[in-house]
């Protein structure tokens, strides 16, 4: 692999995958322009280095050609943002003239590569009652077809560079697969390396006490990620819904709160590994509980494990948000994952909000805090600390599989 910062881009074409699934709204006007602000560096680079783009990702979840998932709709913001004119080409497989036509400084998007299903290799449009046969010969025969589909993207360019963190833990055409056309000329964009420079900084070379808070919904939907942890850190915060099924594993009265029971044997297992490590798993002591689901609802703080029937706990308590802070305020490196209670409802964001503000005042005494997962993200965002933490992350499922400890393929197919 290369280096972005020392590749000589003058006379190539570079083609570059980015994540560019920004929301729309019914005008196809972006109402969030992140994603792609986030690649700007590494396109600016290729063009100030003398070379040429071909920018290729997907939008939405097209099940085929659809002018609502069309990359058209967001060419006006890549060109106000790049500070030149891009080209459009409407089929990404039908690109060969006007790759082969670009000149240096010049850029061409590709139509959103999920109007094909070679893209992601799956088989579309089965029937529902298809047969294993049936469904077996279809995987088969995109599989096969999404070599060419993988080709036909590689011929356009001398260069290849991954930009799009957000769908590297995707063995997709343009995130893995394409890599191999550029034995010698394959590269991670900005973001990518920021990405990954951000995760070993806490998976690989965390400065102890590391402290990960895990927080969100569902136990089952990060057991991995606590797996994986445990056998990491010094503190392993569990907050929000999740942190019910384990005060439920350990005897505690949690009312009508989230909880997940096929869940109870996984938490006694992270809690005897957590004691059998010596790793301090802190759960929430003090709960802000209330009557219904509801942002109005009638609310009070009690013992996390001791909730009424008919109540259910929304939030953490300030007697839980004090400790987390003590624990936080002594950690060296810190890693956010979730919210540690339902942030989508004024009244209980308290407490997701006031771990934004901890991981804040953390960075500036020195510890180094990686922030990912959409509403942790939101919650730094909302209280204006997206720059005062170390690195948040623009790829929620992508970090979440790095965070288990999983080799990504969009960054192994760069690196190997
Ligand atoms: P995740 O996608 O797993 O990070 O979970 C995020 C979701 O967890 C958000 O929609 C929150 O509303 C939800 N959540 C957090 N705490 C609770 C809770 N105590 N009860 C129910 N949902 C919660």
């Amino acid at each position: 692999m290369k280096q972005i910062e020392s590749y000589d881009f003058s006379g190539k074409k570079a083609i570059v995958r980015v994540d560019f699934n920004v929301p729309l709204n019914e005008n196809f006007e972006i109402t969030d322009d992140t994603r792609i602000r986030a690649a700007i560096p590494t396109l600016k680079k290729v063009l100030a280095g003398g070379g040429s783009l071909i920018i290729m990702s997907h939008l939405g979840r097209p099940k085929g050609p659809a002018d609502k998932f069309s990359l058209k709709h967001i060419i006006s913001r890549v060109e106000e943002l790049l500070g030149t004119t891009v080209k459009f080409a409407p089929d990404c497989q039908k690109a060969q003239a006007e790759a082969a036509a670009l000149k240096p400084g010049e850029v061409l998007i590709l139509e959103n590569l999920r109007f094909y299903a070679e893209e992601e290799g799956k088989p579309r449009g089965l029937a529902e009652d298809a047969s294993d046969e049936e469904k077996k010969a279809a995987k088969a025969a995109v599989k096969e077809s999404q070599k060419e589909f993988t080709k036909v993207l590689a011929s356009y360019a001398d260069c290849y560079i991954n930009d799009a963190f957000g769908t590297a833990h995707r063995a997709h055409a343009s995130t893995a697969l394409i890599a191999k056309y550029f034995p010698e000329d394959k590269m991670y964009g900005y973001l990518m390396e920021g990405e990954i420079k951000a995760i070993d900084n806490v998976l690989k070379n965390a400065k102890h006490p590391f402290t990960a808070i895990i927080g969100g919904s569902k136990v089952s939907s990060k057991l991995e990620v606590l797996k994986n942890l445990v056998t990491k850190v010094d503190n392993l915060i569990i907050g929000g819904g999740m942190g019910y099924t384990f005060i439920k594993a350990q005897g505690g009265r949690i009312g009508n709160s989230l909880h997940e029971d096929d869940l109870i044997p996984d938490a006694l297992e992270i809690i005897r590994i957590a004691k059998e490590k010596g790793v301090n798993l802190s759960l929430s002591t003090e709960t802000c509980i209330a009557n219904e689901f509801s942002n109005d609802s009638e609310t009070k703080f009690v013992a996390s494990d001791d909730i009424p029937d008919g109540w259910e706990g929304m939030d953490a308590g300030p007697a839980s948000l004090e400790a987390w802070k003590k624990i936080i305020l002594s950690s060296k490196t810190i890693l956010w994952n979730g919210p540690v209670g339902v942030f989508e409802m004024p009244s209980f964001a308290k407490g997701t909000l006031q771990i934004a503000e901890d991981l804040a005042e953390a960075t500036a005494n020195g510890a180094y805090t990686l922030v990912g997962g959409g509403d942790s993200v939101a919650a730094v965002t909302q209280m204006g600390y997206a720059d005062k933490v170390s690195y948040v992350s623009t790829g929620g499922g992508a970090m979440l599989e790095a965070i288990e400890g999983k080799d990504l393929p969009g960054i192994a197919a760069i690196r190997d």
